[in-house]
C-alpha cells in the first residue's frame, strides 16, 4: 500500500477541486491502497448500516443496501468495534448476502470500524478477489485512513483537508439527560461565538480599568432590562417567579472576586477584553477540573457574565433574526443566555455541559422549551443551520436526520400538541378509577416558579415541596425570614389545597456551592436530616420559618433520609418545641416521614405510632434497596421498580400503615409512570406525588381502568413468580390501550 500521507495530500486536492466527496474517497482509498473494492458504510439512526459509498461494488447498492449493526460483517465490524481480516469472508457465519452489491467474486474482506471519541461512526471495508489475510501494515493503513474518515464523517475534518460537505450528509444521534420535555424540529443555531479580540496589549492601564468599569455598568444595566422584561416575554409568565435564579445570577454579577482578578491582569499591561478573556478561560479550565454539579453551576454562570462582559467591550455583532423553530446548541449555557434566547424565539435547545438541577434546566423548565443536556461531542459535529430534532422525551438529539426521520417528528409533536390539548380537558376533573376508586394526585416541586403548574395541571395539592432547590438555586441557606416568606409564598399560592414541605434535604448530589462533600460515598453520606441532627440551628430556624410562613394555618412537614426512628423522634422533638415558642400556632401541625431508607421497614410497628403520614421516596429507596446508586447511568434501568422486591415492600408497609390509619404516599419518580402508579393504587397507595408533566396522563390513565379487576391481574402476575414484573404487566396495559 502506498502511504497514507499521499492519501491526504491527495485528499486535500480532491477538496481544492470541490468533487462529489463519499464517492471519491472510495476511489481514492482503493487506487492508494490497491484493492479492488473499497466501501464505506455509514451508520444511520436506528442503528443501522447504509452503504454510502462504493468503488467496486455495484453503484446502484449505494443509498440501499443497509444493514443493523451487529448484522452481517460489516454489522459485526460496528458492533465489536474489532477489526475483522477474513481471506474467505462469505464463508464466515456472520456472512450477510446481499446480491444487490454483487460482492461474489471478492473473496478477501478487511473491515476496519470508523471511531470517534468512543462512538462507532461507520465501517470502512477492502475487498480482493484473491483469497488471503490483510497484513499487518496493511492493517494500520487503513486503520490510519479510517481514523481521518472518522474527523471527516463528525464534522472536524477541514483541518484535516477533507472534503468540504461530507460531514452536512451524515445524520447522527446523540443521547443525553432530558432537562425538558418535548421535541422540537428545526434549523440549528449555534450560540454565539465571542468576537476575536484584536488588541491584546495597552500602555495605559487606568484607561483600561475606566473602560472595564464602563463596560460592567453596561452589562449590569442589560441584565436587569433583560430581567425585567421576562414576564412580558412571550409564554414566560413562569419566570416571573424565578427570582431565586436570577437572584442567583445577579449575586454572581455583582461579586467583586472575578472583576478583581480581571483588573489584575489589566495592570499587568493588557487590554482590557483581553483581561476578560484571559479570566473566561481561567474560570473554562477550573470548571473542566471540578465535577461538583453545583460549582460548576456557579462557575458557568461566571463564564456566561464574562462573555457578556467581552461582548459589552468589544461592542454587540449584529444580531440576524433567527430561523422559525431554530434550535440553540451550545457547550454551556448561563440562565441570562437562555432567557437572551427565548426572547429571540428558540423552540428548542440542545447543551452539551448541563445537569437537570443546573440553572439553565430550572429556566428551561420555567419557560417550556424542551431541552437536553450531557450531549458530549456533539458541537463537534454541528454547523449553523444544519436540520436537528431535540426529542427531549427521549433524551434524543438527531443532527441531519434524514427527511422521513424528521417528518415523522414533525408528526409526533403535532400529535403531542394534540394530546396535550385534549389532557387539559382533564384539568377540572377529580382523578378517580373506572369503578369509583378515588386517587389523590399532587405536585412535586422546589421553586416558586412552579406554583402555577398547581393551576394548569389542576393537582390536588403539593405531595412534596424540596425545600432545599430554593436553597440551591439561590447559592446559600436562606435566613428565617427569607425562609418563611418563601414558604408563605407557597402556602398563598396553593390556597385550600394541601402542602407538605420536606426539610432540607441537602447533601449526596444537592450541594451548596463551596460545600465540597469530599465523602467517598455522599449517597450514604452526612446527608438530609443528619446534617440536621448534628447541626440543629439549621434545622431549628427552618423549622421556624415553616412555623412562621403557616402563621396559623395547616402545616405538614416531612423528614428525609430517616434511617430510624430516634431520627425520626428526634427531629420531630425539635419541632414540637418550635411549635411551642412560634405564634400563632398552625391550625393543626401533621409531621411525618419519607421512607427512602429500608431499615425503617423493621422498625413499622413503632414508626406507626409516631409518624402522622409516611412518603415513599421511591428514588432514594430503589438505591438503597438495591445498591445502586442513582445517578449512574448504566445502572438507570438495571433494577426495577416494577419487581417482585419492592411490590412485597411496599405492601407490608401499607398493611401495617393501614392498621394504624397512616397515610401512605409516593413522592419519587415512580408515581408519574403509567404502570407504576397503576401498580401502586392497586396496592392501596392512592395519594402519588409527582412532577406537574405527570398529573394530566396519569389521572386520564386511571379513568379507563377498573382497578378491582387490574387487582387480579396484578396477582396473578405476581403469583407467576418472575423476579420482574414489566414485561407481562405492560403486556397487559397494552392490549387494553392503557400505554403504547
Ligand atoms: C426520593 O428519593 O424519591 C425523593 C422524592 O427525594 P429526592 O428525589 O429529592 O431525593
Ligand atoms: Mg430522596
Amino acid at each position: 500500500m502506498n502511504s497514507p500521507r499521499r492519501l491526504l495530500s491527495r485528499l486535500r486536492n480532491l477538496r481544492a477541486h470541490g468533487s462529489a466527496p463519499l464517492s471519491a474517497l472510495v476511489q481514492l482509498v482503493a487506487s492508494e491502497l490497491v484493492s479492488e473494492v473499497c466501501s464505506i458504510y455509514v451508520q444511520r439512526p436506528g442503528d443501522i448500516l447504509e452503504l454510502a459509498a462504493t468503488e467496486g461494488l455495484n453503484p446502484d447498492a449505494v443509498g440501499h443496501t443497509r444493514l443493523r449493526v451487529g448484522e452481517g460483517i460489516v454489522g459485526l465490524c460496528a458492533a465489536t468495534g474489532a477489526v475483522m481480516n477474513l481471506p474467505d469472508a462469505q464463508n464466515h457465519p456472520a456472512f450477510a448476502y446481499r446480491p444487490e452489491t454483487g460482492e461474489e467474486p471478492f473473496a478477501s474482506l478487511l473491515a476496519v470500524p470508523v471511531r470517534r471519541s468512543g462512538r462507532t461512526l461507520g465501517v470502512l471495508v477492502v475487498q480482493n478477489r484473491t483469497p488471503r489475510n490483510f497484513a499487518d501494515p496493511e492493517i494500520d493503513d487503513l486503520e490510519t485512513v479510517a481514523m481521518l474518515l472518522a474527523e471527516m464523517l463528525s464534522g472536524d475534518g477541514a483541518t484535516d483537508g477533507s472534503p468540504e460537505g461530507l460531514a452536512a450528509t451524515v445524520p447522527r444521534t446523540f443521547t443525553g439527560t432530558p432537562l425538558m420535555s418535548g421535541i422540537a424540529v428545526g434549523p440549528i443555531v449555534l450560540l454565539r461565538a465571542v468576537r476575536p479580540i484584536v488588541r491584546l496589549l495597552a500602555d495605559d492601564p487606568g484607561a483600561e480599568q475606566d473602560r472595564l468599569d464602563q463596560a460592567v455598568d453596561r452589562m449590569q444595566r442589560g441584565l436587569e432590562d433583560l430581567f425585567a422584561d421576562v414576564p412580558n416575554n412571550g409564554g414566560a409568565a413562569d419566570v416571573n417567579a424565578s427570582r431565586e435564579v436570577l437572584e442567583a445570577y445577579r449575586l454572581v454579577a455583582s461579586d467583586a472576586g472575578w472583576l478583581r482578578r480581571v483588573a489584575d491582569v489589566i495592570r499587568g499591561g493588557t487590554t482590557a477584553e483581553a483581561a476578560v478573556q484571559r479570566v473566561a478561560s481561567e474560570l473554562h479550565d477550573r470548571m473542566r477540573r471540578i465535577s461538583d454539579p453545583y460549582l460548576r453551576e456557579r462557575l458557568a454562570d461566571m463564564e456566561d457574565l464574562a462573555n457578556r462582559l467581552l461582548t459589552s467591550l468589544t461592542g454587540e455583532a449584529p444580531r440576524a433574526p433567527i430561523p422559525e423553530g431554530a434550535i440553540l446548541l451550545a457547550r454551556r449555557l448561563g440562565p441570562a443566555e437562555l432567557l437572551d434566547w427565548h426572547a429571540r424565539g428558540i423552540a428548542g435547545a440542545a447543551v452539551e455541559e448541563a445537569s437537570p438541577a443546573g440553572h439553565a434546566a430550572i429556566l428551561a423548565r420555567a419557560l417550556g422549551i424542551p431541552a437536553i443536556g450531557g450531549l458530549r461531542g456533539m458541537l463537534d459535529s454541528a454547523e449553523q443551520g444544519d436540520d436537528a430534532v431535540v426529542d427531549a422525551d427521549d433524551g434524543q438529539f438527531l443532527l441531519r436526520p434524514e427527511t422521513e426521520v424528521r417528518q415523522a417528528y414533525t408528526r409526533a409533536q403535532e400529535a403531542r400538541n394534540a394530546k396535550y390539548a385534549e389532557l387539559a380537558t382533564w384539568r377540572g376533573r377529580p382523578a378517580a378509577t373506572a369503578d369509583g376508586v378515588e386517587l389523590k394526585l399532587m405536585l412535586n416541586v422546589g421553586l416558586s416558579l412552579e406554583l402555577p403548574q398547581l393551576e394548569r395541571t389542576g393537582a390536588d395539592g403539593i405531595g412534596l415541596f424540596r425545600t432545599e432547590i430554593a436553597m440551591l438555586a439561590r447559592g446559600s441557606v436562606a435566613d428565617v425570614a427569607e425562609q418563611a416568606a418563601i414558604y408563605s409564598r407557597v402556602l398563598d399560592e396553593a390556597g385550600d389545597k394541601p402542602v407538605i414541605f420536606r426539610t432540607l434535604d441537602l447533601g449526596a448530589d444537592k450541594l451548596l456551592p463551596g460545600t465540597v462533600s469530599g465523602e467517598e460515598n455522599p449517597a450514604m453520606g452526612w446527608r438530609s436530616l443528619r446534617v440536621g441532627l448534628d447541626r440543629p440551628a439549621l434545622l431549628r430556624r427552618q423549622l421556624r420559618a415553616l412555623l412562621l410562613a403557616a402563621g396559623g394555618r395547616d402545616l405538614s412537614v416531612m423528614f428525609p433520609m430517616v434511617a430510624t426512628v430516634v431520627e425520626f423522634r428526634a427531629a420531630k422533638a425539635l419541632l414540637l418545641a418550635e411549635a411551642k415558642r412560634v405564634r400563632p400556632s398552625p391550625g393543626t401541625l401533621r409531621i411525618g416521614t419519607m421512607l427512602e431508607v429500608p431499615a425503617l421497614m423493621w422498625q413499622l410497628p413503632q414508626l406507626v405510632k409516631e409518624a402522622d403520614f409516611i412518603s415513599i421516596g421511591s428514588n432514594d429507596l430503589l438505591q438503597f434497596l438495591f445498591a445502586a446508586d442513582r445517578g449512574t447511568p448504566s445502572l438507570y434501568d438495571r433494577y426495577d421498580f416494577l419487581s417482585q422486591p419492592v411490590l412485597d415492600l411496599i405492601e407490608q408497609l401499607v398493611v401495617a400503615a393501614k392498621s394504624a390509619c397512616v397515610p401512605v404516599s409516593v413522592c419519587g419518580e415512580a408515581a408519574s409512570r403509567p404502570l407504576e402508579a397503576l401498580v401502586l393504587a392497586a396496592l392501596g397507595v392512592t395519594t402519588l406525588s409527582m412532577p406537574a408533566s405527570g398529573i394530566l396522563p396519569i389521572k386520564a390513565m386511571f379513568a379507563q381502568v377498573d382497578l378491582q379487576s387490574f387487582r387480579s391481574v396484578l396477582t396473578a402476575i405476581r403469583r407467576s413468580g418472575g423476579f420482574g414484573l414489566r414485561e407481562p404487566l405492560a403486556t397487559w396495559a397494552r392490549e387494553q390501550t392503557l400505554i403504547t
